[in-house]
């Protein structure tokens, strides 16, 4: 069987180059990209600035990528929605709607499950299934927006799956979704989080997004970070840290420094102590979560007196820090419960 094009995933550049070689103006690269991205259309049938001919062609050639909902979970404390979809192919992903007084924002998925193995998340249980394409990450903000009837501001990359392990199709992604032709979300509100793969990072420097960076740390040392996140075995803590720096000398963007508190594990006073001494100098931000339980692990969140002691051990070394709201903690809270109960 012929594959058919994935048009939805062409940027605009690639969609004038397929445009022209089917012997079409460039300009109507433009009015397909926004049939697709601002429009919102799934059939061709609904492009009605095109010739019906090349409906026709487009028809025959091209797929419009479209999830399929299956299930949305709505929070009765905050309205933070969580959504369950279907891709083509049947493999289920999950995406989130916050709801924040600076705006609407979603956390999409960039993998169909996860290799990197962190032990206290729920995506990775079943390990990796495929990497999504652009499409598939830019139709979960639209699906959402759709459903909704309201705009999203701002996008968070922290669903399931690592995003520098999808690398060119997230940069794809990134383009498409801040690019003024379609939804034109602006790069400053979209955030990418990484378990740390260091040469991705370096290399995403390299593009000078002003997209915010978040690198999940969740330990003060080396020793600490491999028992709890098998990524550590391939890329040590302070190349990690110094990839980070890297970041913020190439963009000027403050990287975030995701730290989750597991109780008894990474939350004493020795703990913050070493971590202010990793960060020295560091223009930055820590985001403390209480650490999320998953059924499959046993892993406890830090009490409310040890997670306020660690902030403040931080804020004395002049650091940034916030301890993250939790949302959404009556409907499948953790990364990755809800496709998880489904699988
Ligand atoms: N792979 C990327 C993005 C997905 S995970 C990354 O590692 O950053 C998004 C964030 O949620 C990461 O900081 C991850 O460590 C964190 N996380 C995963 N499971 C969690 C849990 N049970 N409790 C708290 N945070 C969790």
């Amino acid at each position: 069987m012929n594959e058919k094009t994935d048009i939805k995933s062409m940027n605009l550049e690639e969609l004038t180059q397929f445009v022209t070689e089917l012997g079409e103006k460039k300009f109507r690269a433009k009015q397909i990209y926004e049939w697709l991205h601002v429009k919102h259309a799934y059939t061709f049938s609904k492009m009605t600035n095109l010739s019906g001919e090349l409906r026709k062609r487009l028809e025959a050639s091209c797929s419009i990528t479209a999830l399929r909902q299956e299930e949305v979970q709505v929070s009765r404390q905050d309205g933070t929605r969580k959504y369950l979809f279907a891709l083509e192919d049947g493999n289920l992903i999950e995406s989130v709607l916050m709801r924040y007084k600076h705006g609407n924002s979603v956390c999409i998925s960039s993998q169909a499950g996860c290799r990197m193995g962190c032990v206290f998340c729920a995506s990775t249980l079943g390990g990796l299934v495929r990497n999504l394409t652009a499409a598939e990450m830019l139709d979960q903000v639209y699906a959402i927006g759709k459903d909704t009837g309201e705009r999203v501001s701002h996008v968070v990359v922290m669903g399931t799956g690592e995003p520098l392990d999808n690398y060119v199709q997230l940069v794809k992604f990134i383009g498409m979704l801040t690019d003024e032709n379609g939804l034109h979300i602006s790069q400053r509100n979209l955030t990418v989080s990484t378990c740390g793969i260091v040469p991705r990072i370096r290399e995403l420097a390299g593009r000078q997004f002003a997209i915010t960076l978040a690198l999940s740390l969740h330990a003060p040392n080396q020793e600490k970070r491999r028992e709890l996140m098998p990524v550590a075995n391939r890329y040590e803590i302070h190349e990690v840290v110094d990839a980070c720096r890297y970041y913020f000398e190439k963009t000027g963007r403050r990287i975030t420094f995701e730290y989750s508190l597991v109780g008894g594990v990474n939350d004493s006073k020795e703990d913050a102590g070493e971590l202010c001494k990793l960060l020295s100098g560091m223009n930055c931000h820590v985001n403390l979560i209480p650490v999320n339980p998953v059924r499959e692990n046993h892993f406890i969140p830090s009490d409310t007196r040890a997670t306020a002691a660690f902030k403040e051990k931080l804020e004395k070394n002049g650091l940034n820090v916030t301890v993250r709201r939790e949302m959404g903690c009556d409907i499948d809270g953790a990364c990755g419960q809800l496709r998880h109960r489904y699988l």
